[in-house]
């Protein structure tokens, strides 16, 4: 404990990528349930989003724009790191 602190101030976990303060709670696990959450929320924006805008809707439309709302959110979260 003693003479380590400073090193771990910045640092972040490599299980939960949270700031390795003190007192730290590594969440691990529910980060990837956060995750999952994360890009059913994208899938559901991508299904939705064609209902604004276009008059006829089709499946594989919605189905494409579907996996494009899920690929994106997790790519952005990838490129964010939050
Ligand atoms: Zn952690």
């Amino acid at each position: 404990m003693a003479g380590q602190a400073g090193i771990g101030f910045m640092a972040t976990c490599p299980k939960c990528g949270g700031y390795l303060g003190r007192g730290h709670r590594c969440w691990g696990g529910r980060r990837i349930l956060t995750q999952i959450r994360l890009a059913l929320l994208g899938a559901l924006a991508g299904f939705f989003l064609p209902w604004l805008w276009l008059d006829r809707i089709s499946m594989p439309l919605l189905a494409t724009t579907a996996v494009l709302g899920l690929v994106l959110t997790l790519a952005v979260r990838r490129y964010a790191r939050f």
